[in-house]
C-alpha cells in the first residue's frame, strides 16, 4: 500500500514519502504527516530477533513507500554504523524501576543523532528520486546542539554540503569546539556577530530570497533544510520504541502482548509524537508521559486545553527543552482534529497572532492516552543525585526530568505498568549540572577535569565525542556580520 503525506493545513495537498522529505514544510507553512498509519504486521518473536538496523528497515519501509529496498537499506546501512558506539544503537539499562532507553550513542552523544545520522541520506535518495540535478546545500542556524549534530550528519555524504550558522558569543566553549572541530570537505562553519535570531532570520532570508535562488541553480545549487520539522526526521524515532518493545519481549522482561508506557522528555514534541506514531502502528503502548521542566507550556495544555505561549522563558539546565512553541504539537492537533486542515490552519493562526489557541472537549477526549507533567530544577537535580545514590547509574538533566515526572506519575496513579524512559542525551552532554546536581564540591573543577571525574564515579569510559574535542584541531574560522551571510554562502559554493 502506498502510503502519501497531506499538509496539515491545506486538504488539497498530497505529496509521495520522499517529496514530503525534500519538502521539509510546506509552502504555507503546514507540516506533512502520513494519510494513514501503517499497520506494524509482525509478530512481536520475530521483532525480537531483529537488529537495529533490521527493525529501522521493517518500520521506515511501511512509511516510505516510494523507496525501493535498496534504497532503504543502504540508507539505513549507511545511518546506523561505527558512528554508534555500540552495536545495538540504542541501548535499553534498567534501573530503579524503570527502562532506560538511551538513544545517545551516536557522534554528538544526544538523541538528535538518532535521525539526523540518516535524513541526509534520505534526503538525496529523495532528491535524486524527483530527478533534481542540482547538490543540496543545508543551510542551518543553530544554538548549539542541532548544528553539531547536522554537520555530523552531512559531513561527506555525497551531493550536499551543510553551512552551519552559530552565534560567535551566544554558544557554549565545547558547542563551538565541537562546531569548529567538524571534519568533512562539505561542511562550513560560521560565526556570527550577532544573536541567534539574527542567525535564523539570516538563514531564512536566504531561504526566499528568488535571486540567491537563481544564482544557485546557474551554479548546481539548490537549498534545503534539516529542520526537525521534517517527517524524514520523524519517522525514524519511530524505531527505537519497536525496538525497545522488542528488546523487552526477547528478555522476558513482558510476555506477549503486554503493554508498556513511554516518557519522554519533550520539547518540540517529536520524540514523543513518535511514540505516539508507534502506538498508532499497533505497538502495545498505554500511556504516552510528557514531561517538560519549568517551561511547562504542554503541561498546561494537557490540564487545561489552552496552548499558551504567552509566558516568560525560563533558561533551565536542560536546555534542548527551552522551548514555547512545540512544532510537531501541529501533527497532533491535526489527528485530533479529524484531520481536518482548515480547523488546524485556524488555530495555528490563533498561535501566530495571539500566541495561544484552545481545543474543543472533543479534542481533549482524544488525548487520553497522554499524561503531562513537569519537574523544577531543582527536583530535577534531586533526581539525578537519588538516582546515582541508589544505583550509581548517572543520567543526563533532560532524561532526569522524565525520570522525575515518572515519580509523580506513579505516585499519582499507582500504575505499575513496565516503562521506558527515553533517556536522550549523555550525562557526559551536560557534565556540569549533572556533577553539581550529584555534589557541590565539584563546583570548583573545568570542564574536562569534571568529565574525567564524571567517568570514574558512574564507571563509564569518557565517550569519543568528549575525547576528540580535547584535541581536536580547529578547522573553521570564518566570522562574518548578519548582513554578510549571503556573501558567505556564495564564496564557500565559490559563486561570484
Ligand atoms: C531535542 C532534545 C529533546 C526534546 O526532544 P523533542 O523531540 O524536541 O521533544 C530532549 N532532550 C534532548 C537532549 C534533546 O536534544
Amino acid at each position: 500500500m502506498e502510503i502519501l503525506y497531506a499538509n496539515t493545513r491545506d486538504t488539497s495537498e498530497k505529496v509521495t514519502a520522499s517529496q514530503a522529505i525534500l519538502n521539509g514544510l510546506a509552502k504555507d507553512g503546514g507540516l506533512y504527516v502520513p494519510v494513514v498509519i501503517p499497520s506494524l504486521d509482525i509478530p512481536v518473536e520475530e521483532l525480537a530477533k531483529m537488529s537495529y538496523q533490521e527493525t529501522a528497515y521493517a518500520v521506515m519501509s511501511r512509511f516510505f513507500t516510494d523507496f525501493t529496498e535498496e534504497e532503504l537499506k543502504t540508507c539505513i546501512e549507511r545511518a546506523y554504523d561505527s558512528k554508534f558506539d555500540t552495536p545495538e544503537i540504542a541501548p535499553l539499562v534498567y534501573a530503579d524501576g524503570a527502562y532506560y532507553l538511551e538513544l545517545f550513542h551516536g557522534p554528538t552523544i544526544a538523541f538528535k543523532d538518532m535521525a539526523l545520522s540518516i535524513l541526509p541520506h534520505l534526503l538525496i535518495t529523495s532528491a535524486r528520486k524527483n530527478h533534481v540535478k542540482n547538490d543540496i546545500v543545508i543551510l542551518t542556524a543553530t544554538s548549539g546542539d542541532t548544528g553539531k549534530a547536522a554537520l555530523a550528519g552531512f559531513a561527506n555524504v555525497e551531493g550536499t554540503k551543510i553551512i552551519v550558522f552559530y552565534p560567535k558569543n551566544g554558544v557554549s566553549p565545547i558547542q563551538e569546539k565541537q562546531m569548529v572541530t567538524q571534519k568533512g570537505d562539505n561542511t562550513f562553519v560560521v560565526g556570527i556577530t550577532g544573536n541567534f535570531d539574527q542567525a535564523q532570520t539570516g538563514v531564512k532570508k536566504m531561504f526566499s530570497d528568488p535571486e540567491l535562488k537563481a544564482e544557485l541553480d546557474a551554479a548546481g545549487y539548490q537549498f534545503s533544510s534539516a529542520n526537525s520539522i521534517n517527517i524524514g526526521r520523524l519517522v525514524p524515532q519511530i524505531v527505537y520504541y519497536v525496538y525497545a518493545y522488542a528488546k523487552m519481549y526477547a528478555n522476558g522482561e513482558i510476555g506477549k502482548d503486554d503493554p508498556i508506557n513511554v516518557v519522554v522528555p519533550t520539547g518540540n514534541f517529536g520524540n514523543i509524537l513518535a511514540a505516539f506514531y508507534a502506538k498508532n502502528m499497533g505497538l502495545p503502548i498505554a500511556k504516552l508521559i510528557c514531561a517538560s521542566n519549568e517551561n511547562k507550556v504542554l503541561y498546561d495544555f494537557f490540564s487545561t486545553g489552552v496552548y499558551d505561549r504567552n509566558r516568560e522563558f525560563i533558561l533551565t539546565s536542560s536546555p534542548s527543552m527551552d522551548i514555547l512553541i512545540s512544532s510537531n504539537l501541529e501533527r497532533l492537533i491535526y489527528r485530533i482534529a479529524g484531520e481536518d486542515a482548515e480547523k488546524n490552519a485556524e488555530l495555528m493562526r490563533e498561535l501566530s497572532t495571539d500566541g495561544k489557541y484552545t481545543i474543543t472537549s472533543e479534542m481533549r477526549e482524544k488525548l487520553d492516552a497522554f499524561y503531562g507533567n513537569y519537574t523544577t530544577e531543582a527536583e530535577t537535580a534531586e533526581v539525578i543525585r537519588s538516582l546515582y545514590e541508589n544505583t550509581g547509574y548517572v543520567i543526563d538533566t533532560h532524561t532526569a526530568v522524565a525520570a522525575g515526572v515518572y515519580k509523580k506519575y506513579t505516585a499519582e496513579t499507582g500504575d505499575r505498568t513496565k516503562t521506558v524512559i527515553a533517556s536522550t542525551a549523555s550525562p557526559f552532554k551536560f557534565t556540569r549540572s549533572v556533577m553539581d546536581a550529584i555534589d557541590d564540591k565539584y563546583d570548583a573543577m573545568s570542564d574536562f577535569a569534571l568529565a574525567d571525574e564524571l567517568s570514574g564515579i558512574a564507571n563509564v569510559k569518557i565517550p569519543r565525542a568528549i575525547e576528540e574535542i580535547r584535541s581536536a584541531q580547529v578547522l573553521h574560522n570564518t566570522v562574518c556580520a548578519p548582513e554578510e551571510m549571503p556573501q558567505t554562502v556564495k564564496s564557500f559554493l565559490h559563486i561570484h
